[in-house]
């Protein structure tokens, strides 16, 4: 199946108000209709992209609340209000160092939904997992926290595979690996909703670079890529 491709910049905490205006005038040259653009800068620079771009904005994270006391959290109203319609959720650093559990990621990814903001669910194994040969049981954990009990959420999102060991080191995992794995998700996904299962983009995320991105966005199940490092270079 043609899917188009979406490469998705996940900034972190990393950016300025200068980034935003150059990143904006260096995309502005890019026209190719096959290919959708999304950055997710920290939330407070997303007010600062005009409104008119040739590409879409994304937060980073969102509370699975709608609104109140939740001191320092975003909504996802808040997030679309400043100019968000994706918002990427799961990541592995905050999965790890913010103690996302499997159902809170299943609740924001939910609220996403329900608000209309387009989720990037993030899923991916650890080095010790790899090597434990549990990359797919580890993976089918983190879907099924979310689908199994509200599979209608498929169709609706976006899926990053990002094997954690290839974040941020500068190893990305192959293009052959990383298809065997997409290929694994995609298959996996048939039994909640098939013909969702063959549209949803699939993106590699982990180490992806102007240098392996081209063999990697060959393969038959990527569908693009959720960049870190990479993407803070215009
Ligand atoms: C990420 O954090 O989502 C990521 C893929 O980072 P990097 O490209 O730097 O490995």
């Amino acid at each position: 199946m043609q899917r188009t491709w979406l490469i998705a910049a996940n900034w972190k905490m990393n950016g300025s108000a200068a980034l935003v205006d150059e990143m904006t005038s260096v995309l502005a040259n890019i026209t190719n209709s096959q290919l959708q653009l999304l950055l997710c800068p920290p939330a407070t620079l997303l007010c600062r992209f005009k409104t008119a771009r040739n590409f879409a904005l994304g937060g980073q994270t969102l509370s699975h609340e709608v609104s109140g006391a939740y001191t320092g959290e975003l909504s996802a109203a808040l997030l679309q209000e400043a100019g968000a319609s994706y918002v990427i959720v799961g990541h592995s650093e905050r999965r790890t160092l913010n103690a996302e559990s499997d159902e809170l990621v299943a609740a924001k990814l939910a609220r996403a939904v329900a608000a209309g903001l387009t989720p990037i669910l993030c899923v991916g194994e650890t080095q010790m997992q790899r090597q434990q040969e549990k990359t797919q049981q580890v993976i089918a954990r983190q879907l099924d926290a979310v689908y199994a009990s509200q599979p209608e959420l498929l169709a609706k999102s976006v899926i990053a595979y990002e094997p954690i060991w290839a974040i941020g080191t500068g190893e990305s995992a192959t293009p052959e690996l990383a298809q065997q794995t997409h290929a694994f998700i995609r298959q996996h996904l048939t039994q909640y909703d098939a013909a969702a299962a063959a549209k949803v983009k699939l993106l590699y995320g982990g180490s992806v670079n102007a240098d392996n991105c081209s063999a990697l966005f060959m393969q038959t199940d990527i569908d693009g890529a959720l960049v870190g490092g990479a993407s803070l270079k215009p």
